[in-house]
């Protein structure tokens, strides 16, 4: 089965796993501030709080943010869950906008006419979460500058995106946002195996994330509200968790981000050879706004009759997947009083939405074996 997402690890990484295996210190040692130093370089981003994963990244963003009971979190519906589960997480009531029907990304109009709704209604949001689906990015001058009218912060669901520019800057950089965040899950751009990391250019941000990483415990006397008792002492200031990354993780991670650019640019290469070689089928490309320089985590087209051609597919050992089924139409969401129509930009492009294999290892043979099959599968 060609998969379609799959890691590409070297012998170079092997050997940054190991060597922290051989090393002092398996946790809290000196490997997840390189990581985070990669990253800021890479980002341009003042601060980098690497965790376990982007889930993690995206809960303590928001309790940063001091998200709670009584307040609105809204993301996309085109998404993984994780996205709107975080706003559950603490608390706080979670609703959705729908996505551009070109782009596939928060829709900046729907946002805007959501938002002169909720203020009439004096529900306003505190949180938006628009996601950087595929790897492109949402237009975030747009949602920016809704953020400035309207009052509410953004943290960028970035998971698809490290290595994307938006209008020539690095994903990441905060620019229109408060805070960002990434996925190393082994599917996205780069891999930590597990894990995922927050930028923000907000010093008070940044230090309350790292708090929330980690129980909620400073040895940081600044950040003490007692006198330090000595080099024993810590305190407590917050309700915290473990969502701390590993030496192994953040070693991985590292080397992994050496290559990034070479990542990226394998992945436009094969995009480039499927627009292509698919250019003259029943199917609909996606699309790349001219704003945006995708990272390209995945390459979603539109079929017909769905269903049949993904099961073709899947018999011819082709492993395709579907992103993302609309949150809202989940059992759990449905349970909290969405429905189906309640979005139906996200809903349509779902019903014909197929992610084809897609990842740096993909060979031309592996791509030719994907383009046939899918001929022979919209032929009938
Ligand atoms: C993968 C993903 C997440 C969750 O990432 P984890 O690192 O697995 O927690 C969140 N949002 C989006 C859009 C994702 O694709």
């Amino acid at each position: 089965m060609i998969p379609y997402g799959r890691q590409d690890i070297s012998d170079e990484d092997v050997e940054a796993v190991t060597a922290v295996l051989r090393s002092d210190f398996l946790t809290q040692g000196p490997a997840v501030p390189r990581f985070e130093a990669a990253i800021r370089e890479a980002t341009g981003a003042a601060h980098a709080i690497a965790v376990n994963s982007a889930t993690s990244a995206l809960h303590i963003a928001c309790m940063a943010l001091d998200l709670g009971p009584g307040d609105w979190l809204w993301t996309v519906p085109n998404t993984f869950v994780a996205s709107a589960n975080v706003g559950l997480y603490c608390g706080a009531d979670v609703d959705f906008v729908d996505i551009d029907p070109e782009t596939y990304v928060m829709c900046p109009k729907a946002l805007e006419a959501k938002l002169d709704r909720a203020e009439a209604a004096g529900r306003l949001p505190k949180i938006v979460i628009p996601v950087h689906f595929a790897g492109q990015s949402a237009d975030m001058a747009a949602i920016g500058a809704l953020a400035a009218r309207y009052g509410f912060k953004v943290i960028e669901d970035a998971s698809h995106a490290i290595g994307a520019s938006y209008r020539d800057r690095p994903v990441g950089d905060c620019a229109h946002s408060d805070i960002c965040v990434f996925s190393f899950h082994p599917v996205k751009i780069i891999t930590t195996a597990e894990g995922g990391c927050a930028t923000t250019n907000d010093a008070g941000l940044a230090s309350r994330m790292e708090l929330h990483r980690s129980h909620g415990v400073t040895r940081e006397t600044a950040l003490m509200e007692g006198a330090s008792e000595g080099g024993w002492y810590y305190e407590q200031v917050a309700l915290g968790y473990n969502y701390r990354m590993t030496e192994l993780q953040a070693a991985l991670g590292a080397s992994q981000m050496t290559r990034l650019s070479e990542f990226v640019a394998k992945r436009h290469e094969i995009a480039r050879r499927y627009d292509r070689l698919l250019g003259n089928m029943a199917l609909t490309l996606p699309r790349q706004s001219p704003d945006s320089h995708s990272a390209l985590h995945l390459y979603p087209i539109q079929v017909e009759d769905r269903a049949r051609v993904f099961a073709r597919l899947r018999e011819a050992g082709i492993g395709v997947n579907v992103h993302y089924i609309p949150v809202h139409t989940q059992p759990f969401w449905r349970k909290r009083g969405f429905a189906r129509g309640d979005f139906p930009v996200a809903e349509a492009y779902y019903e014909r939405a197929i992610s084809l294999p897609l990842y740096p290892g993909l060979t031309e043979a592996d791509q030719d074996r994907v383009v046939a099959a899918l001929a022979g599968a919209l032929d009938g």
